[in-house]
């Protein structure tokens, strides 16, 4: 099997550059790479690396030539198409190119101690960065400045960078779920969303919380209180056994009694890891059956245009007899 994406590099190698290529036989395993990472990659990956001028995938071609091999898996999700073209010119007669599909990432799904270490970690120094940055919020600062001061602080803390693009949204624009930060500012008496995440040593958090600036009236903590019962709800059900869809079931009918449930427009949460979107999908089809070790979020939301939307988001981890909440942050709406 030819492995080409990145983060399952990086999970089965350690390699974090950006050119690897891992070839790996029923007994053997080699690793491509090109001169700039050659020294780097010798010394940490223990399997076999070879250092290509060219291309790396004409490299692993040649060494399937030579050795013969008659089936090569590839990854369907990751193998460039201009690539799997020069494969396929180059390998020996009869021999095939099977399509497999997320093999790794399904391994992936159960995280080691280490990688569980490492996520706490992360969660920490997010949070962490957090709090710091709240400090200094208040009305009249600019989204796009609470974004670049959340990533300075998690850096200065210790992640090597943000695990995606930090979601900072105020007032009505709170209603758009995957908001970009704008020099849109938070005024008085409007919401504040912050959707974040740390990665530290590739390893992803990922938190969302709300703040007011202000009193929030009813109508927001009436809002706020139906989204906070169906995140609690979720994370109840989170359990070894438990189906994954069974736990966006949870959230769903929370909010369907408080009428919210058409507002709740994307899936309860993800698995994370060395991606931000990871397996299993706690969404509406996926039949995956939770498994102590998994690390994943709880994340329900309702968008009601014209009022803003809330979002509550936590890191959590399947443990043998339930679940654990890794975020520590308080999830009560923030007064500014
Ligand atoms: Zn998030
Ligand atoms: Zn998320």
């Amino acid at each position: 099997m030819l492995v080409s994406s990145p983060p399952n590099l990086r999970y089965l190698t350690n390699y974090a550059g950006s050119n690897g290529l891992l070839l790996l036989t029923t007994n053997e395993a080699y690793f491509f790479t090109d001169p700039r990472y050659g020294t780097e990659a010798s010394k940490s990956i223990s399997c076999k690396v070879q250092v290509a001028k060219g291309p790396l995938i004409e490299a692993a071609a040649a060494l399937i030539k030579r050795k013969r091999l008659k089936k090569i898996g590839f990854e369907t999700g990751w193998l460039k198409h201009e690539e799997f073209a020069k494969l396929k010119e180059a390998m020996p007669l009869g021999a095939s190119l099977v399509p497999v599909g997320r093999i790794i990432e399904q391994q992936r799904m159960i995280k080691s101690a280490t990688e569980i270490a490492l996520i706490r970690k992360s969660v920490l120094v997010n949070s962490e960065a957090h709090a710091r940055t709240l400090r200094r919020v208040r009305s009249g600062v600019r989204e796009q400045d609470i974004a670049a001061e959340l990533e300075f602080q998690m850096r200065m803390l210790g992640a090597e960078k943000a695990s995606f693009d930090t979601i900072v949204a105020a007032g009505d624009r709170t209603a758009l779920p995957h908001a970009r930060p704008s020099t849109r500012r938070l005024e008085e008496n409007e919401l504040l969303l912050i959707d974040m995440g740390a990665s530290v040593e590739g390893y992803a958090s990922d938190m969302t919380r709300m703040a007011y600036a202000g009193t929030p009236p009813r109508q927001i903590r009436e809002l706020y209180r139906a989204v906070l019962e169906a995140q609690l709800a979720a994370i109840d059900a989170v359990r070894p056994g438990v189906l994954a869809y069974k736990v966006d079931v949870a959230a769903r009918n929370v909010l369907k009694r408080h009428k919210l449930d058409r507002v709740f427009i994307h899936s309860t949460g993800h698995g994370l890891g060395l991606e931000i979107h990871e397996p299993p999908r706690l969404g509406k089809k996926d039949q995956t059956r939770l498994e102590p070790g998994m690390a994943i979020t709880i994340e329900p939301g309702a968008y009601v245009e014209g009022v803003g939307g809330v979002r509550i988001e936590d890191t959590v981890l399947v443990t043998e007899d339930g679940c654990e909440v890794l975020t520590p942050t308080s999830k009560e709406l923030v007064k500014l």
